[in-house]
């Protein structure tokens, strides 16, 4: 099939480069003309287990990349929209780039297509793209829209693309949507066929269910702390019980990322322009954020004043297997730390370079090792598979104090006492052998 993908970020370039390896023949648009000089090269701007090697292994073929959106719409029968929906500044999904492509897709719509909106987009955003077009483009021509919202994972996205557990597929006319299931037919998965308004309400209310999981979890976890109970136990306790599962029961620094925020803010912004203001959601969001004050909280409960101590973080991006900072909790927490006088040494295994553009008060080091050297304590915010097989003898030489703030509660508190360290996690209870 010959598709266009419109927008080649996480989702785009991920989407594009998997249909391609499917035998698709694919264009994938970008603005940003660097990304796509890179592209063309074989450099992959984003870090994804397993995406370069499926790049490296289309490009030129079956994958071409391009800054010409007209050409690839012309020749393309299906055409992705793949583009950021970022946060507005009240909380609401910006639409703009949507809208951006849709009008691109007027001017330059040449025979029929299906448009498939792929970016996370406000319910009823499928019939703005269809009157974009059909305003701004020509009377003759027939098109359909389609929404097809993504559920990959950062840090999985090749796997979750091309093992969904769902495809969920929304159309105003049931053809176009079987269409569309044809070109994930070779992937073997449940392929949903609704409405568009019900699509586009699935990925929302499934971003916005998986955030309430977490912010639920948090909260018991703070409560754990206080009662003397371990989060850990409960959660296993708990995830025996089918009806709540086992996924997604992690306490911790709560989530991050390019999706959960903003998808549940602009959730809450969709009920509120619709008569439906949210009880439950914008309360996630508060727990959510303080989530964040509690560790920064915790951090000082264990060292006291933080003025001229020497904190050592491990793990800066939203969680591991990706380098994406947006909303990572190392963003709140970092600043404060920097803030109240303590000196930062920081190390992620893929996000240092990053971080550095963000962090100028922090000091970047190569390895977990030598980010701890000197430092009063170790403060774990990304639960980096690396962190697990760490060689605590040398650590805790390393260290001034050995002491481990453990945020994402890699670490078991007796295991690490009986080491010799000084350990508090989240919601594992007081703080031990300190
Ligand atoms: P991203 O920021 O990584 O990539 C978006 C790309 O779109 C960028 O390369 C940008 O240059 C390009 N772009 C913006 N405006 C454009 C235009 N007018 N024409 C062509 N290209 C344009 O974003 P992402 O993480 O891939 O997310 C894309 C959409 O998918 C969002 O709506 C997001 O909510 C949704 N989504 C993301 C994930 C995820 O894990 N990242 C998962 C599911 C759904």
């Amino acid at each position: 099939m010959r598709i266009a993908v419109v927008g080649t970020g996480y989702v785009g370039l991920v989407t594009g480069s998997c249909f391609a390896d499917l035998g698709n023949i694919v264009t994938c648009v970008d603005v940003d003309k660097k990304k796509i000089q890179d592209l063309k090269k074989g450099i992959v701007p984003i870090f994804e287990p397993g995406l370069e090697e499926v790049v490296r292994r289309n490009k030129n073929q079956r994958l071409l990349f391009t800054t010409d959106l007209a050409k690839a719409v012309q020749e393309a029968d299906f055409i992705f929209i793949a583009v950021s929906t970022p946060p507005g500044k009240g909380g609401e999904a910006d639409i703009s780039n949507v809208k951006a492509v849709a009008r691109g897709i007027a001017k330059s719509i040449n025979g029929y297509k299906i448009i498939i909106n792929k970016s996370t987009v406000p319910i009823g955003m499928g019939d703005v793209v269809t009157q974009i077009i059909k305003q701004n483009g020509p009377e003759d021509v027939s098109f359909d829209v389609v929404s097809n919202p993504e559920f990959l994972r950062e840090g999985s996205a090749v796997m979750d693309l091309i093992k969904p557990e769902r495809v969920v597929i929304g159309a105003t006319r049931r053809s176009a949507a079987q269409k569309v299931a044809e070109i994930y037919k070779p992937l073997h998965c449940p392929i949903l066929i609704t409405d568009l308004k019900s699509a586009e309400m699935i990925k929302y209310a499934s971003n916005a269910f998986l955030a309430t999981k977490i912010s639920f979890v948090n909260e018991i976890s703070n409560l754990c702390d206080k009662v003397g109970a371990d989060i850990q136990q409960v959660t296993k306790g708990m995830s025996y019980d089918s009806r709540i599962g086992n996924q997604f029961l992690n306490a911790g620094l709560g989530f991050g990322g390019s999706c959960f925020p903003k998808d549940v803010s602009a959730l809450v912004d969709i009920g509120k322009k619709n008569g439906y203001p949210f009880r439950i959601l914008p309360q996630v969001l508060a727990i959510n954020h303080f989530q964040r004050l509690a560790y920064v909280a915790k951090v000082r409960k264990v060292l006291g004043p933080l003025k001229g101590k020497t904190l050592a973080v491990w793990g800066l991006s939203f969680k591991p297997n990706t380098d994406d900072l947006r909303e990572a909790p190392s963003l709140t927490i970092l600043p404060f730390l920097s803030a109240a006088g303590a000196k930062v040494r920081a190390y992620d295994p893929v996000t240092n370079e990053k971080a550095k553009e963000i962090f100028k008060k922090v000091k970047f080091f190569s390895s977990p090792y030598e980010t701890a050297r000197g430092a009063d304590a170790v403060l774990v915010l990304t639960e980096w598979n690396e962190f697990k097989q760490v060689d605590f003898q040398k650590l805790k030489m390393l260290m001034k104090r050995p002491v481990l703030i453990d945020g994402r509660n890699m670490y078991e508190p007796q295991e690490m006492v009986e080491k010799g360290f000084a350990y508090t996690g989240m919601g594992r209870g007081e703080v031990l052998n300190f």
